[in-house]
């Protein structure tokens, strides 16, 4: 079965082929780790983590090479560590560290590859002294520059010129460049900000730089596959085409470029700017991750995503009853686990995840009607193998009614205790304590289902 993919240099949605399906290559813009990541800011690594499940099953977990990189050198991780009056590395590793524990929670699978830029500094430096060779780059002021008149297809992938980018970008003016357009290779650090010694004088080099050195360094000089956040089409993605192409005799730096859309509060862009992010971390105190990622990829990965607490509330609901069919399907052995052909060609449309969500749907309809044996163990294995294409489902259904929500909640263990007092009550025939405790437990919102086999219950 093909995948097609929406192309933003092309505009158009393509066939996917790679160029070896024995290494198919895709690189994310990670994130830049000065701060608690928000909501937003996992929408790319949800939404591509997904894109790499149905990479491997179509070719081969062995045979796909995902890189996303740590941003670890950054103005705003300066600037945070000198508040802090700490190095640098006490904030990156800090909060890489709980980067990775999101994503976990998330479903987010570990990229093949984590490069950082700060290991990566050397092959900036190669790849910043060919662009001063070859003449597409210029030293100004301690500062090398990137000569946008240089290359001829700058604005390509965008589709805009060069006066009409420059006209809605914030673009820095400084009397060293040549043309307001070009930008910044490589800088001369402050005081006590990070350095490291180059041809061109000690200084750091410019994020844009980043990314081209880790691709190439990583994943060759053409990509298959490069991704990240519609806001970095123009600059950060326009710069990293022409730093590449530049430095690699123009062959493409990326055969498909995808952007996601924007998750937005109500009518507004979430941003650490406008102060009204959630932070994923806080999300976790009150919301299963799989809640989150479920609601993360309700939405096509291309259209704006509005985050409201009601689509929160819808998705727990829907998990919870996902789960529930799971719990009473538990003694069911499943059959061969794959997924349904009408999901994975809705997953291989551009990532269709509202339609492959529908048919997630109806397998479970069906697995809550289904009488005859061969048929719940059918589907069971359908919904086991679509759960782990999509990263979801992925707990003992026991347990995902136990888990613990919210901070503000009773425990598993004391749910599970009033649980058994009332069980007790109602055998002793102590029908007001029973009572009680179910009145109890209902403020809780504990739902509790009376069967054969003794009580069971879930958060409602
Ligand atoms: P940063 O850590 O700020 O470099 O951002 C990491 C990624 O998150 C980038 O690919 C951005 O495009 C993306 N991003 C930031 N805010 C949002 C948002 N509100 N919705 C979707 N993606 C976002
Ligand atoms: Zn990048």
């Amino acid at each position: 079965m093909t995948i097609a993919l929406y192309d933003t240099r092309t505009r158009r949605k393509r066939d996917f082929e790679p160029a070896n399906a024995k290494e198919v290559t895709m690189y994310l813009c990670g994130p830049t780790v000065y701060s608690y990541a928000h909501i937003g800011n996992f929408r790319p690594a949800v939404v591509f983590d997904l894109l790499f499940r149905v990479l491997r099953q179509q070719y081969g977990s062995e045979h796909v090479v995902y890189a996303r990189n740590i941003t670890d050198v950054d103005d705003k991780i300066n600037a945070a560590a000198a508040e802090q009056n700490v190095d640098i590395s006490v904030i990156t590793d800090k909060f890489t560290k709980i980067y990775r524990e999101d994503s976990a929670a998330l479903g987010i699978l570990p990229p093949s590859l984590e490069p950082t830029a700060t290991g990566h500094i050397e092959q900036m430096i190669a790849l910043i002294s060919r662009l001063l060779a070859t003449g597409h780059a210029y030293q100004a002021e301690g500062h090398v520059l990137f000569s946008v008149k240089s290359f001829d297809g700058y604005g390509k992938l965008s589709g805009r010129d060069l006066k009409d980018m420059l006209a809605g970008a914030r673009v820095e003016i400084a009397g060293y460049k040549q043309d307001p357009a070009d930008f910044v290779l490589w800088k001369p650090s402050g005081t006590n900000e990070p350095s490291w010694d180059s041809p061109f004088g000690p200084g750091r080099p410019g994020w844009h730089t980043e990314c081209s050195a880790m691709i190439e360094h990583n994943l060759g000089t053409t990509i298959d596959i490069h991704a990240g956040g519609q806001d970095l089409i123009f600059p950060h993605h326009e710069n990293e085409i022409a730093q590449s192409m530049c430095a690699h005799d123009n062959v493409p730096l990326a055969r498909f470029w995808l952007h996601n859309g924007f998750l937005d509060l109500g009518s507004e862009k979430m941003s650490k700017s406008l102060g009204n992010v959630k932070l994923v971390h806080d999300l976790l105190k009150q919301w299963p991750g799989e809640v989150l990622r479920f609601a993360l990829l309700s939405a096509h990965y291309r259209s704006p995503l509005e985050w409201t607490a009601e689509l929160l509330q819808r998705t727990q609901t829907v998990l919870n009853r996902y789960y529930g069919t799971l719990r009473r399907l538990a003694d069911v052995a499943a059959d061969e686990q794959t997924a349904p052909s009408g999901l994975i060609a809705a997953l291989h449309d551009d990532l269709n995840t509202p339609q492959a969500m529908a048919k997630l749907s109806t397998l479970f309809k069906q697995a809550n009607q289904a009488t005859e044996l061969a048929d719940k163990q059918r589907l069971k294995g359908q919904i086991l193998a679509s759960g782990q294409l999509l990263g979801l489902l992925s707990h003992d259904p026991e347990g995902w009614f136990k888990q613990d929500g919210s901070a503000d909640t009773l425990s598993a263990r004391e749910i599970d205790e009033l649980v058994a007092a009332r069980l007790s009550a109602r055998k002793n025939k102590d029908w007001a304590e029973a009572d009680r405790l179910r009145q109890q437990l209902n403020e809780l919102k504990i739902i509790v289902e009376d069967g054969p086999d003794g009580s069971i219950w879930r958060r409602g």
